[in-house]
């Protein structure tokens, strides 16, 4: 990569904000438009609040974030956890699948990243956590 950073973080929701600020910063040198800005913020939204909400949902844990520019300024963001692991991706990956509470969640968190991404990979490892990588 032509430049990159990493920060870590506890799985508190007050740091999604946190995430998203910091990757929005970093991204700034770069000029991005404002819609490209917003698409990758919502992107590092859902994936951090999934970290937050499903990675470790009794206990609080570490994220982190890497945030990579490469020639052509393609974009690749990587939020790893080291909660509990998505036994099933393509079916967590599903529109509309949900583990969590279906009154506060929908579902849709992996099709929002997919369509505001240009790719959206996951590997997880059931009790050891998970990484998605999304690029742009
Ligand atoms: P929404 O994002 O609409 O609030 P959701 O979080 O359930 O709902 P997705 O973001 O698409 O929907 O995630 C689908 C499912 O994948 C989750 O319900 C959860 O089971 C699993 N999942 C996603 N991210 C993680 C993670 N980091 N660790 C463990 N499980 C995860
Ligand atoms: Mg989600």
């Amino acid at each position: 990569a032509e430049n990159t950073t990493r920060i870590q973080f506890d799985s508190l929701s007050v740091n999604e904000a946190y995430a998203r600020g910091a990757a929005a910063a970093f991204l700034a040198r770069y000029d991005p438009t404002v819609p490209q800005l917003a698409d990758l913020k919502t992107a590092v939204s859902e994936a951090v609040t999934n970290c937050i909400v499903h990675a470790y949902p009794d206990r609080v844990g570490p994220i982190t974030m890497t945030v990579s520019v490469y020639p052509g300024r393609v974009v690749r963001i990587v939020i790893a956890d080291k909660g509990v692991g998505i036994p099933d991706i393509p079916r967590a990956m599903e529109p509309l699948f949900t583990t969590g509470n279906p009154e506060e969640r929908s579902g849709l968190g992996f099709a929002v990243m997919q369509s505001f991404m240009d790719k959206v990979s996951v590997r997880s490892a059931p009790g050891r956590g998970t990484r998605v990588i999304l690029t742009k």
